[in-house]
């Protein structure tokens, strides 16, 4: 959830974010930001907070230096989370998707005038989380914007929304973060390089969850369960043990768990790896998982146990004791300390 009130002054963008911010600020200089925009990439990597400053920076009376003031009249009612004018939609507490009556009630803010006089904003965040009837309840909004409305769908899995979304949408897609950037964005909070390094190594090098790893001091927990995950590959934990550490996560979180994992194995094998029995049963599983994610993120409601009985039986079977595992093994060690 993001929070939408008690917000700084001014909203600014991600530091990896620099250029698509200066580029997102030429269209505008220049009457071509589209009315339309997705902003695509990996979750955890800052799409909502490039949302919110542009949110912000139109909203804004009187832009400076490409941001919003932080101290006209538009500028104080964003930070509070009461702009007439600006509508932010996620999913509900305890829900997973942004429901059909959520688009309505934003569709029929697009059809009125700016109480402001200046511009609207829709945000959606994760885009991804409408279903269909959501999603074509937004159509209409998409193909005619109204010309001082601006919708801006922020997107983790591009191709888990619908084709007729992402045909209406000028597509941004962002930059995968730099790591230096990252550290030294996450010394910040850190204070210390070391633990900076282990976070984001740990986070896969996605910063935002870095931080929330260091906010919430979840970091060694989410060890244990690469741990656990590596070890079924070796055959060194059985799956009933694996599974005993997801007991209180949800199934969205052991989805995501997985997914990760799935994803640094792959990115990490070798080519000729992957063409083996193990990196193609590693691809048909990522498959699986995704497709799971996205069932999940639509609202299906599967049983958790069967699912992660289920997919850690065949990640340790199929991928396990072998060169993927190896692969796991060797690079993954900082995980192992
Ligand atoms: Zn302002």
């Amino acid at each position: 959830m993001v929070e939408l009130s008690g917000l700084p002054e001014v909203s600014a963008p991600l530091p990896w974010q620099a250029q698509d911010w200066s580029q997102l600020n030429q269209q505008l200089a220049n009457g071509l930001l589209p009315h339309a925009l997705l902003l695509a990439g990996n979750q955890y990597t800052g799409k909502a907070r490039l949302a919110m400053a542009l949110s912000r920076l139109l909203l804004c009376h009187q832009p400076s230096g490409g941001l919003n003031c932080g101290h006209c009249h538009a500028c104080q009612l964003s930070a509070s989370g009461n702009h007439g004018d600006f509508r932010w939609l996620q999913p509900e507490e305890k829900s997973r998707v942004i429901k059909i009556d959520q688009v309505r009630s934003v569709v029929e803010f697009t059809n009125k005038t700016a109480g402001l006089g200046q511009r609207k904003v829709v945000v959606l965040a994760p885009a991804d989380s409408m279903n269909v009837n959501a999603a074509n309840a937004l159509l209409k909004s998409l193909e005619e914007p109204a010309a001082d409305t601006y919708l801006l769908l922020v997107c983790h899995r591009l191709h888990s929304l619908p084709a007729t979304v992402r045909s209406r949408c000028q597509i941004l897609k962002l930059t995968v973060p730099d790591a230096q950037q990252c550290l030294a964005w996450l010394d910040q909070a850190t204070g210390e390089r070391e633990q900076s390094e282990r976070l984001l190594a740990l986070a896969d090098g996605r910063p935002l969850l870095a931080e929330q790893l260091f906010q919430d001091d979840t970091a060694d927990a989410l060890a244990k369960l690469r741990r656990a995950l590596q070890g079924l590959l070796t055959g060194r934990v059985s799956v009933p043990e694996a599974a005993a550490l997801f007991a209180a996560a949800s199934v969205e979180e052991f989805l995501a768990q997985l997914a990760g994992e799935l994803q640094v194995l792959l990115r990490r094998t070798q080519d000729q790896q992957l063409t083996s029995r193990q990196g193609r049963a590693a691809f048909v599983l990522w498959d699986e998982v995704l497709r799971l994610q996205r069932a999940v993120s639509a609202g299906a409601n599967p049983n958790k146990q069967v699912i992660v009985d289920a997919l850690l039986v065949k990640f340790g079977r199929e991928l396990g004791d072998g060169p993927l595992g190896d692969n796991i093994q060797t690079l993954r060690g900082d995980v192992h300390a």
